[in-house]
């Protein structure tokens, strides 16, 4: 499983630059930049607690990743094989404004 490190500290997700959700999809199946992929399972931390304790697990450092971004040299049979990744997207509100940074098109 590639490490990941996010900055899209507005996901719920998101703890100390680490995700807690355990897998993630990355969208992006006609991408030939990193800023034609996102992170599907981006969700904006709300106001509520009830809405942000859904996600009170820990942060890890190394996750699963399916990824629709076929085009990538990472990318065999829609899983990501790179070592590391990293996920753009500090003032994400949602997931269209975040993108797989290590995206290489292939
Ligand atoms: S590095 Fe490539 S295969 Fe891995 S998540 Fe990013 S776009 Fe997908």
């Amino acid at each position: 499983m590639p490490a990941l490190s996010c900055s899209a500290t507005t996901c719920i997700y998101n703890k100390q630059e680490l995700c807690s959700k355990g897998d993630i999809k990355i969208g992006g199946s006609n991408a030939h930049k990193p800023g034609e992929t996102c992170c599907e399972s981006f969700q904006e931390r709300g106001q509520d607690a009830m809405t942000n304790s859904m996600a009170s697990g820990m942060g890890c450092t190394n996750i699963a990743i399916d990824c629709e971004a076929q085009n990538c040299q990472f990318n065999e049979s829609c899983k990501c094989t790179a070592g590391g990744i990293q996920i753009s997207g500090s003032e994400a509100c949602c997931c269209d404004d975040t993108k797989c940074s290590s995206f290489r098109c292939g």
